[in-house]
């Protein structure tokens, strides 16, 4: 059912918040940690069936609000209050929230029930969903592949029908990635769109909070909740809301950059944006990006430094254990990577310089966004690997070529499912400029008609 349509139902009383809470929960019980295995869920909302009674009499007193009786799944690095957040980490194993995140408030407010704490890569380091200290999750779509990562559970969790809709964070395309090879909807927002108070970061100039849906509905209801100022995180700005729209009533550039993927998935999106052009009349153009293929390059540095930064509060004292002695190894790698890199011999050579290339992606990427409605390309350029297979460091980082270049430049960005290769989704990426989520949307929308949904 559409997430329209069950949003009808409930605010007419034809199904209730309790019913539609009792019939994930079932499902969690059937193929979580039973059945299909799927194991996307750290920690099961024990109240959710309370909570749901409570949000059926608000509805009947015709007091609800826009989320009412939905179940909503959030990723262990977002705080919610009296969960445990631990970042799929034994550093944290017992860190148990005592606040709600903005998003958390800001969706308890409108009636969304959390159902539970997702599954992800240990303090999302990953691309797999495999560094998880609690073992790995599976793809629903295709069960002995890898689900993706690092928000594994949240994806996982939407597409094996455990909840409507997901919270995650992407730092390099963890929304992105395992929605693509989930074969859901996932949308990273514009930098500092959304408060990231309550967010246990990975790297925080780069990181954004954002939603899983099956169809972009969702996603962008969640999203209209969760964005806008929070005086509590200084990066979030006022969301610059347009009254005028002209993009609805003229054709329009769809521009493709020119990037190296599987053949097979680059077939698949050219295909999806023939479709597309000959059906709306979209002009699209193929274009070269002198610094597209720079991305993994500047990115890892970024985020080696500043993820060990954000590591020294994990000494043992205040929160859980010495980062060092309970982490596993990417996350070891990151931290002693990092050092090395922030100390000041190292600083010009490499983070410096991540930060100027940075900013190189993030010019290119902006003027190209002046002259196209949106840019299209694949989500991440080869199927996922085999759960188990072992894979180099850099074949797992090369997983985010594509999609930590709207990280680096700030700009939104969603994955779309658009089909499947051997049995296993694809996910095409969308991109528009900064602040012009609902054009994403718009767009987006238009491809989904395409896929009979
Ligand atoms: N896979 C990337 C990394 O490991 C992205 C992580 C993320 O977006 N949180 O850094």
């Amino acid at each position: 059912m559409k997430i329209k349509e069950k949003l009808q139902l409930i605010k007419e009383g034809k199904i209730s918040a309790e019913q539609n809470i009792k019939n994930f929960l079932d499902e969690i019980d059937k193929n979580d940690k039973k059945g299909k295995k799927i194991n996307a869920i750290l920690q099961l909302n024990n109240n959710a069936l309370l909570e749901a009674k409570e949000v059926d009499s608000k509805i009947k007193n015709g007091k609800a609000g826009r989320l009412a009786g939905l179940a909503i799944a959030v990723k262990a690095n977002i705080n919610v209050k009296g969960f445990i957040i631990n970042c799929a980490s034994r550093t944290l194993e017992n860190y148990k929230a005592g606040y709600d995140a903005t998003v958390i408030k800001k969706i308890k407010q409108e009636d969304g029930i959390i159902i539970g704490i997702t599954n992800m890569d240990e303090f999302a380091c990953g691309s797999s969903g495999e560094t998880s200290a609690f073992g790995p999750c599976k793809n629903p779509a295709s069960l002995n592949r890898i689900p993706g990562g690092s928000s594994s559970g949240s994806a996982a969790a939407v597409a094996a029908g455990f909840c409507d809709l997901a919270l995650g964070s992407d730092t390099g395309g963890s929304i992105r990635n395992p929605a693509s090879h989930c074969g859901v909807v996932g949308v990273k927002p514009t930098y500092g769109s959304v408060s990231r108070y309550g967010l246990i970061d990975l790297s925080m100039s780069l990181e954004q909070i954002g939603c899983f849906s099956k169809e972009i509905d969702g996603a962008e209801l969640l999203f209209e909740i969760i964005k806008g100022k929070d005086e509590k995180d200084a990066t979030s700005v006022i969301f610059p809301e347009k009254k005028e729209y002209t993009f609805e009533k003229r054709k329009l550039k769809l521009g493709v950059p020119k990037i190296k993927a599987d053949e097979k998935i680059l077939e698949l999106i050219k295909d999806k944006v023939k479709e597309i052009s000959n059906k709306e009349k979209w002009k699209t153009e193929e274009i070269k990006l002198k610094y597209i293929d720079l991305g993994v390059q500047t990115y890892y540095p970024i985020n080696y430094v500043e993820f060990f930064s954000s590591t020294r509060r994990y000494d043992g004292r205040k929160y859980g254990k010495k980062i060092e002695e309970s982490c596993g190894d990417e996350v070891l790698r990151r931290i002693l990577g990092g050092k090395e890199i922030a100390q000041a011999e190292y600083a010009g050579k490499y983070y410096r310089k991540a930060l100027q290339a940075k900013r190189l992606i993030e010019k290119e990427f902006d003027s190209a966004l002046k002259k196209f409605d949106c840019l299209i390309l694949p989500t991440v350029p080869k199927l996922p690997h085999k759960l188990g297979e072992k894979i180099s460091v850099e074949d797992m980082y090369n997983y985010d070529s594509l999609t930590v270049l709207a990280n680096l430049s700030g700009v939104p960005a969603l994955s779309l499912p658009v089909g499947k290769i051997q049995g296993i989704p694809i996910g095409m990426q969308i991109i528009c400029g900064k602040f012009q989520e609902k054009r994403m949307f718009y767009i987006a929308k238009k491809f989904e008609t395409l896929q009979n949904l």
